[in-house]
């Protein structure tokens, strides 16, 4: 349905859940996607199962955290293609930790990842989609970041800091032609859950109004339209795409 034939399009934590969904989605859509991972073995494993899908995705494992080493990567992505159009801010970590319980290192790591991380790498793509005076910018955000949290403080956070920084960068880069936005999912059935037990999970499922856990395939999809030229003039916004839940 998509084409994004000859775009070049980055994704961040690719190697599972939504983030490999989407790298997947956008494989089936014929872009050439990188996919980025934390670790090589990771990278490695997903890399080879795309293969076997009939597809060549090439992986990266940068430290999202550390500036110079995402720069370092993002520029030889672009000495390889030539362009880089779509980026995915996918990669992130769940906390549901009270505050009592939070150290402040706790709270640290969990808004370096969702957050400072989605800085470092806009910050070393965008002087080439400015060059370009073309890009796609998409974050990932979270039903949470519309409602808060009851118990969780560094999670939530982070995420309306994540709304805080699209809606900014829209702003800051709609006269090149650089559209940001981010999706703001619900409940996907992901590992993300996996720590969430059995017992707080199926309540929270049950009061889904459209009756539904999400899947990884909801948010891909998301991602593929806001992507695409049909949303050639949607940037600043926060897509939720969560059934309706309400947390
Ligand atoms: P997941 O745990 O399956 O995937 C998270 C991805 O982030 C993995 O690929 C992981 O390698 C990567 N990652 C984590 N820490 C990293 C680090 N330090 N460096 C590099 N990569 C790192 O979970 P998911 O559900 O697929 O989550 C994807 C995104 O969706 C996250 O940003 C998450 O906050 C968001 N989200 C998920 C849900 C849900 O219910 N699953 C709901 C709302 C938002």
């Amino acid at each position: 349905m998509f084409d994004f034939k000859d775009k070049v399009v980055i994704v961040t934590g690719g190697t599972r859940g939504i983030g490999y969904e989407t790298v997947l989605s956008f494989c089936r859509s014929q872009a050439n996607v990188i996919l980025f991972g934390s670790k090589s073995s990771s990278v490695n494993e997903a890399c080879s199962k795309l293969k076997t899908c009939g597809y060549e995705v090439l992986g990266y494992y940068p430290n999202l955290l550390d500036y110079e080493e995402v720069k370092k990567t993002i520029d030889d992505i672009y000495s390889k293609y030539g362009h880089i159009d779509v980026l995915i801010n996918n990669a992130g970590v769940s906390d549901s930790k009270k505050i009592e319980d939070t150290s402040s290192e706790d709270f640290a790591k969990v808004v370096d990842i969702n957050l400072k991380a989605i800085f470092n790498v806009i910050k070393s793509v965008i002087p080439y989609m400015k060059e370009k005076n073309f890009g796609v910018i998409l974050n990932t955000s979270s039903m949470v970041s519309i409602y808060g949290q009851a118990s969780g403080v560094s999670y939530p956070a982070s995420k309306f800091g994540v709304n805080g920084l699209t809606k900014s960068l829209a702003l800051e880069f709609a006269p090149y032609n650089i559209r940001v936005n981010a999706v703001a999912p619900g409940i996907i059935k992901t590992d993300m859950l996996s720590n969430v037990s059995d017992e707080v999970l199926k309540p929270l499922i049950k009061s889904i109004p459209l009756g539904r856990i999400g899947l990884p395939s909801d948010i891909a999809n998301a991602f593929l339209f806001l992507a695409s030229d049909m949303a050639s003039y949607i940037t600043g916004v926060i897509l939720s795409v969560d059934g309706a839940a309400k947390n």
